[in-house]
Formats: structure tokens, sequence, C-alpha cells
């Protein structure tokens, strides 16, 4: 299937690595022009990958989504070497984890900043220029902890409902004007992160690696995690013009963990 995304521009923040990268890779293949940005020192290695791998153009910015003015750079520097944005995709680094008992109010303030406010932010510099256009599309990438509150995790369990109410709230506002606006929720993926989470479990539990995964993918009905190629391949496809239909729509990429019927 032809997605039509050729010399189309997607702007993937938080794309050094991980499920960001992974987005990042498959744009640049199905022939998008591809802009991305990170904190981290890794971002120079990952840009010159992309454009290796797949030929795109790739613009790299280093910024910290939880910084305004960061945010409002990233855009404006994507817009001055492209020239538009015809999709955002908003990914951030996780937030923390833990349980109500074991974090601040000032562990909840400092997770809204990342994971509500960048996308919030993002939104707000780049909806007015797909506005002007008259087209545009927007991914939230947010966690299956929307559905199902995952141990541990209180913050990302409370506040990625708040990202999924944003991006239901503008569907509803910018379908009308030609913007299509979706999340996509993944369970567990293989990433660096899930790698160092891995590890993290069993040196605390004094398990190994292998174990603590037999333990998560236990209760997915596909028996193993995503790669991170499949998530790439879902988000490239929800964004693209050829889900034109698909709209303020919640994507569970989850392996069947929720087991609701709806
Ligand atoms: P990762 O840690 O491998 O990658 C995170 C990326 O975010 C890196 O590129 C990092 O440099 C960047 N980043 C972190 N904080 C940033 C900031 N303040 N400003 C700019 N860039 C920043 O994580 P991942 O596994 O790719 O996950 C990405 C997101 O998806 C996270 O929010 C994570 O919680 C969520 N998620 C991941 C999974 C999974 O299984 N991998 C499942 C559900 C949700």
């Amino acid at each position: 299937m032809d997605l039509g995304l050729k010399d189309h521009v997607a702007l993937v923040t938080a794309a050094s690595r991980g499920l960001g990268k992974a987005a990042a890779m498959e744009f640049a293949r199905e022939g998008a022009k591809v802009a991305i940005c990170a904190r981290s020192d890794q971002l120079a290695g990952t840009t010159e990958e992309i454009s290796d791998r797949t030929g795109a153009e790739v613009l790299a910015i280093r910024a910290d989504l939880t910084k305004p003015d960061d945010i409002q750079t990233l855009v404006q520097k994507t817009l001055e070497r492209f020239g538009q944005i015809d999709i955002l995709i908003t990914n951030a680094g996780g937030p923390p984890p833990g349980g109500f008992l074991n974090l601040r109010p000032e562990d909840w303030e400092a997770a809204v900043e990342l994971t509500l406010m960048s996308a919030v932010r993002l939104c707000y510099a780049v909806i007015p220029h797909m506005l002007e256009r008259g087209e545009g599309s927007i991914v939230a990438t947010q966690s299956y902890s929307v559905k199902q509150p995952i141990d541990h995790l209180i913050l990302s369990n409370s506040i990625r409902l708040a990202v999924i109410g944003l991006m239901k709230s503008l569907a509803n506002e910018l379908g009308p004007k030609g913007i299509r606006v979706n999340s996509i929720n993944p369970a567990w993926t293989w990433t660096e992160r899930v790698q160092e989470l891995m590890t993290d479990r069993a040196n605390r539990n004094q398990t190994s690696i292998d174990e603590e995964i037999s333990r998560v993918t236990a209760e997915l009905p596909l028996g193993r995690m995503a790669t991170v190629e499949e998530f790439g391949r879902a988000v490239v496809w929800l964004a693209s013009p050829a889900a034109s239909f698909i709209h303020g729509h919640a994507l569970m990429f989850d392996g069947g963990a929720i087991k609701a019927a709806l």
C-alpha cells in the first residue's frame, strides 16, 4: 500500500532512540522528510543512521520538551528548513515510576510538564501553520496505561489520560478544518528504556532479565513484546493519508493486552 507520504514533512519529537526513532525511520523509508529532536548526544548518530539507511533528508534539533522556548525554536527551525509540517508526532520520555506514596507533588508537576504540557505546547506551535494550509495530521504517543493502570506507574496512569482528552477535543475542534488528530498507545515494545526497566526489575527481584520479560509477556495474548519496527509501521500508517478516515481515535498498540470488549 502506498501511504502517500512522499515529500511530506514529519516532525517527530524525542526521537534519538526508541519509539520516536522508529517512527522517524519509518517516515524516512516512506519518502518523507523528517525533523527529529531530543536532548541527548545520541541525536547526531541517529540522524546519520536514518539518512544513511533511507536516503531521506533528516533535520536534527536539540530540544528539551520541558522548555517552552525550545519547542518554539524546534517548530520554527523545521519550518525554515522544510517550509511546511504535514505531520506532528508528539512523543516524550516517560515519567518516572512510583506509587502515590513514593512521590511528591513536585514529581507530579514535573510529569505534567513533560507528558501533558509538551504535547500542549507542540500543538500550539504547529496548529496555526496547519490551519493556514488547511491540512495536517497529529498523533500523540502515549501508553496502554490510558485504558488500564499499570502498577507503580501512577504518573503515567494519570497524566496520559489528560493527553487523550486533549487529542479527542482537538479532533472535534480541528476535524472541520482539515486536521486529523489521533493517539497511539503502546504496551511493551522493546526499546533501550524497556531493557533498562527489565534490568532494574531483575536486580531488585534478584531474577534474570529473561524471567522479568516472561512475567510481562505472560499478560500479552501474542506472547511477546512488540518490536520498534512494528511500532514504526503502526504510527506512520495512522499519521499518513492512508488512514484518512481515522480521526479522534486512541489506537491500542498492545498485542491484545487490554481484554475489554470495547
Ligand atoms: P526511550 O527512553 O528509549 O526514548 C525516549 C526518548 O525521549 C529519547 O530519545 C530521549 O532522548 C527523549 N527524551 C526524554 N526526555 C526528553 C525531553 N525532556 N526532551 C526531549 N527529548 C526527551 O523511551 P521509549 O521506550 O522510546 O518510550 C517513548 C515514550 O513512550 C515514553 O514516554 C514511554 O513512557 C512511552 N511508552 C513506551 C513503551 C515501551 O514499551 N517502549 C510503552 C508505553 C509507553
